[in-house]
């Protein structure tokens, strides 16, 4: 979990629910020997401070350019795609979305609304909590929508990064934390079967 600020302690009992074990990370050093990755919802402003302030920023784009699943959620959903507005501000640019930030509207606008779902993977009851959300604007490259609000994307996987503009952390068993879950399981099968790619791993014995 990228833990500088925002819901991790959400995600962290989410996903061990879900049968993972987690760990905060809070500077470069932690990114050692993970499987996988979490940018919790929050505010991505004082994400992005916060990042330069622990010199997390070249690291974490490191990171996330080896291919490990990550899961990003609202605030890490705008972290990591390529263009960010209202106002506009630095990214990772890992994901090939226009986003708008706060773009559902205020807190009072916020709540738990309907999914159209667009996989097979997933239930077609989907829900979703949006709280000060990021509305999806354009979807600038290759990726899949695996859900939408009200024909905008809300769901979005490339290869192995799943970014939700709202919130499946905060339901007690969300199908979209099962469906990240498995996604860290396959490719940890995929690792113990085939030769160990480069990936940034921690020293014997740390
Ligand atoms: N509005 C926040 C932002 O712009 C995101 C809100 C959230 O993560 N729930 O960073």
């Amino acid at each position: 979990m990228l833990a500088l600020q925002g819901d991790f302690a959400d995600h962290q009992s989410a996903l061990e629910a879900h049968g993972l074990r987690t760990r905060q990370v809070r500077a470069p050093g932690d990114l050692l020997g993970l499987d996988a990755l979490v940018l919790p919802g929050g505010e991505s402003t004082t994400m992005l401070r916060l990042l330069r302030v622990q010199e997390l920023w070249s690291p974490l784009r490191r990171a996330l350019g080896v291919g490990l699943p990550v899961l990003a959620t609202c605030a890490g959903l705008i972290l990591l795609s390529q263009q960010v507005e209202n106002p506009q501000q630095d990214s990772l640019g890992v994901l090939p979305l226009r986003v708008i930030r706060n773009g559902y509207g205020r807190q009072y606008h916020s709540g738990t609304f309907p999914l159209a779902v667009e996989c097979d993977e997933l239930p077609k009851d989907l829900e979703g909590t949006f709280i000060r959300a990021p509305r999806v604007a354009a979807v600038l490259g290759d990726c899949d929508v695996l859900a939408r609000r009200d024909g905008d994307p809300v769901l979005i996987r490339k290869g192995a990064v799943l970014a939700a503009c709202f919130h499946p952390e905060l339901a007690p068993s969300h199908p979209v934390t099962q469906m990240f879950a498995d996604m860290v399981r396959a490719d940890r099968r995929t690792l113990r079967g085939a030769p160990a790619p480069a990936r940034p791993r921690a020293p014997a014995g740390a």
